[in-house]
């Protein structure tokens, strides 16, 4: 038997469910922060994340799923979205009109990553990119956005870890000052990390093996290297953030390894045992570098990519969400008419959610599927109904029932609504 390939998963069932309502309530909250949705290729040439993504990453070093195609070309599955999006925005010229661009995605992101709980070879990235401006109540709302977004799914038990990078020079600054530092214990260091330090000593901050040292956890802060310009800025975005009530907290170790990356950083962490180490929702931050390093101009970005398993994941342990609408009606076709088809058309082209059986149940497999559905009306029609040209429609809370006639049906669910 052919079975799923390795870290994919099969979303149905009450996972299903929660997977679109997760869909629904990003629309709907999208559409109130006046967001504009975006939807970029599955695959790209793998240049685009060697340069959008960076070499020194986890990601692009291990975890790509790269292929030739039959035209001999390079091409790579997106492990993330903002590459992609960039090259969209760029390609497309997006900025001709020195207007805002607030762009939100939604889609499948492939890794070869090792998988387990929280952490698989296909899943879906949730996102934000707002593209021209660069402004810390902008930042705010980037990072609000996240967390009303999550709150609103009833999700609690939050952290919400904010950094800064500083710009150019203060990071430049920083990480001659970290490079030293870490050169010193170089052979402590995991494999990984010893080769990170070379290329880009601040992802050893971030390394999973090595970040619960001492010496890590005791290396040089970014905030005690920001020239004053970086400083006044992240004063300011914490100040938009307390005026907008984001509760937060100031992670000095919470890096992005990336040249691009600058200044706000953060992330939003659930603390749910099911995910174990998978246990960061939401991640995001500004890039004032990355369209210009894509060939774009210059452009301030700011964005945030929030994984939807894990959310799943928490909800469905919570058992705190809202499943999908219950069903409106139940036709119980009697017998055997045309009508009771023609009814269920009606009822549905009303917008009124219904279902019948076309399997033949008898009258106690019908039962059983009323019991299954649990509709708030059961509509019976049996041979007195179609020949008195009226329905009988049960309450199925209350059992009463009532003869309602073919033409008023509609009028009376109107009313009772
Ligand atoms: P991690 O440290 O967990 O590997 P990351 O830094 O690689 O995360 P990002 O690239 O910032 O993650 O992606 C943003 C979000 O996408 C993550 O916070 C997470 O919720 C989700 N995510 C990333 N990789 C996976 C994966 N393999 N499976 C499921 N969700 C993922
Ligand atoms: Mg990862």
């Amino acid at each position: 038997m052919i079975q799923r390939p390795k870290g994919t998963l099969d979303v149905y069932g009450t996972d299903g469910t929660i997977y679109n309502y997760i869909y629904n309530s990003a629309q709907e909250i999208m559409s109130g922060y006046n967001f504009e949705f975006i939807k970029i290729p599955t695959f790209e040439e793998t240049s685009l994340f060697y340069r959008g993504v960076g070499e020194g990453t986890d990601i692009v070093n291990k975890e790509t799923y790269d292929f030739v195609d039959k035209g001999e070309r390079k091409m790579t599955l997106r492990p993330e979205f903002t590459a992609g999006v960039i090259r969209s925005y760029i390609e497309n010229k997006m900025y001709a009109d020195n207007s805002v661009k607030k762009l939100w995605y939604f889609g499948s992101a492939f890794r070869y990553e090792r998988p387990q709980s929280g952490r698989y070879r296909e899943f879906t990235q949730f996102g934000v990119e707002v593209l021209g401006v660069r402004n810390a109540f902008m930042d705010a709302e980037v990072i609000s956005l996240a967390y009303r977004f999550l709150s609103g799914l009833g999700i609690t038990n939050m952290k919400v870890k904010l950094n800064t990078l500083g710009d150019k020079e203060s990071r430049q600054n920083y990480r001659d000052v970290l490079y030293d530092y870490l050169k010193k214990d170089y052979d402590s260091l995991c494999d990984t990390c010893k080769d990170r330090l070379e290329r880009n000593p601040l992802r050893i901050l971030d390394c999973k093996y090595d970040n619960e040292r001492d010496y890590i956890k005791n290396a040089p802060k970014t905030l005690d290297y920001l020239n004053d310009e970086s400083k006044k800025y992240f004063d300011e975005v914490k100040e938009a953030l307390e005026c907008l009530d984001i509760p937060y907290i100031v992670d000095s170790s919470l890096v992005r390894g990336l040249d691009y990356y600058s200044d706000t950083v953060f992330e939003i962490i659930c603390d749910y045992e099911e995910l174990g180490k998978a246990n960061t929702i939401c991640a995001g931050g500004r890039y004032d570098g990355l369209v210009e390093l894509l060939d774009g101009p210059k452009t301030p970005g700011i964005g945030f990519a929030m994984g939807l398993e894990r959310i799943i994941i928490m909800l469905k342990e919570m058992e705190a969400f809202v499943p999908s609408e219950r069903l409106h009606s139940f036709v119980m076709n009697l017998d055997g008419s045309s009508l009771a088809y023609q009814i269920v058309d009606d009822l549905r082209s009303s917008g009124f959610s219904c279902e019948i059986d076309y399997t033949g149940k008898t009258m106690k497999g019908l039962w059983k599927l009323v019991d299954k559905y649990n509709p708030t009306y059961v509509i019976i029609i049996g041979e007195d109904e179609v020949k008195g040209d009226y329905v009988t429609v049960k309450d199925n809370d209350t059992k009463e029932e009532v003869k309602v006639k073919i033409s008023e049906l509609l009028d009376y669910f109107n009313m009772n609504l």
